[in-house]
């Protein structure tokens, strides 16, 4: 394990209710110690940020799971940035899979919105991953890496350095199966070298997220990998219980276990 700071990250999806949100919010308060070595956000829909914000435990950052690309105007049904921040978001996905293949995102349509996220002080996670075919077809790196690469053109290394990274292979998204933690380990590590050569110093500090039926029985060993930093969860963040087995796995990590 690196010395980042680990962040175990929620993303609820399209799930809950505003029962949900205030009895996860409770748990959390609760379950989670004030003093973290890691660090932990949840991404709520747009409709449950506010609960979340206003009723979240201090040590909880809270994101959203989208952003539009543009700043604003006649743009039905999208939420800005610069709303998100007003709100008080802290970050935002960008570029998670379902998007990129129910809404046909591009990887440039990807790079703008990580670029709003930053315009507007919100830490993007940038989420980047192949599909099955595209493993077994030995096109992993390429595919994962034209999805940064696209976003490093739109910004540069240094703007890219500001956010977050989650390899999400989308065979391993809600389907129970997890990456090995070396199929992971290996990914992340080309991820690291190939912005190294952009510039070593970013490439070592930022973090680089896992994310694929990620659980409480499996988060110690994929996170103890060299470059893995954490992860993003989905279903194992529904309920508080699963989420905090994640979370304490982190903290034995973060505790130098
Ligand atoms: C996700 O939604 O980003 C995700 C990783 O989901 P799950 O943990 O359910 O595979």
């Amino acid at each position: 394990m690196s010395d980042r700071k680990l962040l175990v990250a929620g993303n609820w999806k399209m799930h809950g209710s505003l029962t949900f949100v205030k009895e996860m919010m409770t748990s959390l308060a609760t379950m989670l110690p004030s003093k973290m070595n890691y660090d932990v956000a949840v991404f709520p829909v747009y409709i449950h940020l506010h609960e979340v914000i206003n009723t979240k435990p201090e040590q909880v950052l809270c994101g959203a799971q989208n952003l539009s690309e543009y700043d604003d105007g006649a743009v039905t049904g999208e939420v800005s940035g610069k709303m998100l921040a007003d709100l008080g978001c802290n970050m935002v996905l960008v570029g998670h899979s379902e998007r990129r293949v129910m809404n046909r995102e591009s990887n440039e349509e990807v790079a703008k919105k990580f670029a709003q996220a930053l315009k507007y002080g919100l830490t993007p996670v940038l989420c980047v991953g192949e599909s099955l075919l595209e493993r077994q077809s030995n096109q992993t790196f390429d595919v994962v890496w034209a999805q940064i690469q696209a976003v490093l053109d739109l910004v540069g290394i240094e703007q890219l350095g500001l956010g977050v990274l989650a390899y999400e292979p989308v065979w391993a998204i809600g389907t129970g199966e997890t990456a090995t933690a070396e199929q992971a380990q290996e990914v992340h590590q080309f991820i690291r070298s190939q912005l190294a050569l952009n510039d070593d110093t970013i490439s070592r500090r930022i973090r680089i997220l896992y994310g694929g039926s990620c659980k409480g029985s499996n988060a110690y060993e994929l996170f103890s990998m060299q470059d893995v930093d954490g992860g993003l969860i989905g279903g194992a963040s529904l309920t508080a219980q699963d989420f905090m087995a994640i979370c304490q796995e982190a903290d034995k990590l973060s505790q130098g276990d």
